[in-house]
């Protein structure tokens, strides 16, 4: 049997999330809400089977890898994606440690309802983190089961797992946005409140291109986020030592031992995304039609102690960016 090429993470790699150790930091976990119990429940045992597969023995050629590009993104679009994107991947693109054979990655974005996220931290809000991750979740893994059919090999990265590529970088390298003061992607015309998938696959394609829309040059400016951020772990100015972003800006770093510990209490927070003021007149209407306001209530309750448990060579950070 041929025997694929391994590309393994850089050293330089962030470690995976330690969700076990940031919470049994701050006391456990405390929130139970049923609807988000339910729809974990039916990620792991509906889901997380399929995601892996054997492709067929016939492939498909393509003409080009623009070619490829072009259909696979249609595909993505029929089975319910807002955005999608190709990069290469880089072993700075893998969490430390790990290592994957595939080529390309395939970044694929799908909107949240801003009707959730009227009042924030709230159990609505909550419950939409994990519906999006279970249609999500749907949309890449079919995805995958069609680019299998087609006679190519390919590994789901479920939006809401362990996944072995940071989605970050793959989200700057596949065109979607540009990174916020608040940590998350923005893209110019689904905002900040998306979530995202890939697929990791060897079939040829072609690249997207990292954008410039100068939405963080407009990130200096504004300051919702970090006036809004309940924990005041949205920090102030950009920090040299925070890497760059790939607009070659030193970036902004989240304070992860403020936020957790609301995040934590308080509904899995995502206050930050909401109040994000970019591109907030688009979603007047939900998308759907749905009428809502503008702007959220935000529950600015006292933060907790900040947690600062897991050691700093442990903590997840996002990668360093690289710049051509
Ligand atoms: S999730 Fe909440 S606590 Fe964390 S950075 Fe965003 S607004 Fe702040
Ligand atoms: S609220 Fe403003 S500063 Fe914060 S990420 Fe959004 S645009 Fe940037």
């Amino acid at each position: 049997m041929l025997e694929l090429p391994v590309l393994s993470a850089s050293p330089d790699s962030p470690p995976a999330f330690r969700w076990d150790d940031w919470y049994s930091g701050v006391g456990g976990r405390t929130i139970h809400v049923p609807e988000v119990q339910e729809y974990l429940h039916k990620i792991q045992t509906e889901q997380y089977p399929r995601c892996e597969g054997t492709a067929a023995s016939v492939r498909r050629e393509f003409g080009t890898p623009e070619e490829a590009a072009a259909h696979i993104k249609e595909k993505a679009v029929e089975f319910g994606a807002d955005a999608v994107g190709i990069c290469l991947i880089e072993p700075s693109d893998l969490y430390r440690g790990r290592s994957i054979t595939e080529t390309h990655a395939i970044a694929i974005a799908m909107r949240m309802r801003w009707r959730a996220f009227q009042t924030v931290p709230s159990r609505e809000a909550a419950i939409e983190c994990m519906r999006i991750y279970y249609d999500l979740g749907e949309t890449v893994i079919r995805l995958a089961e069609y680019i299998r059919s087609i006679g190519y090999d390919c590994s789901v990265e479920h939006p809401i797992g362990d996944s072995n590529l940071l989605h970050i970088p793959i989200a700057l390298k596949s065109g979607f946005g540009e990174l916020g003061r608040h940590g998350s992607v923005i893209h110019p015309r689904l905002g900040p409140l998306f979530r995202m998938g890939s697929i990791a696959t060897s079939l040829p394609m072609a690249t997207d291109s990292p954008i410039d829309a100068g939405i963080a040059a407009f990130c200096d400016k504004c300051r919702a986020c970090r006036i809004y951020c309940p924990a005041g772990a949205i920090p102030d100015q950009r920090s040299p030592e925070a890497g760059k972003d790939h607009l070659g800006n030193d970036r902004y770093q989240v304070d992860t031992g403020r936020c957790f510990p609301y995040f934590a209490t308080h509904y899995y927070c995502s206050a930050c995304l909401p109040v994000c003021v970019y591109h907030h007149k688009e979603w007047a209407r939900d998308f759907d039609g749905y009428e809502t306001k503008l702007f959220p209530n935000v529950v600015m309750d006292p933060p907790p102690q900040p947690f600062d448990g897991v050691p700093k060579e442990s903590r997840h950070s996002f990668t360093k960016v690289k710049r051509d």
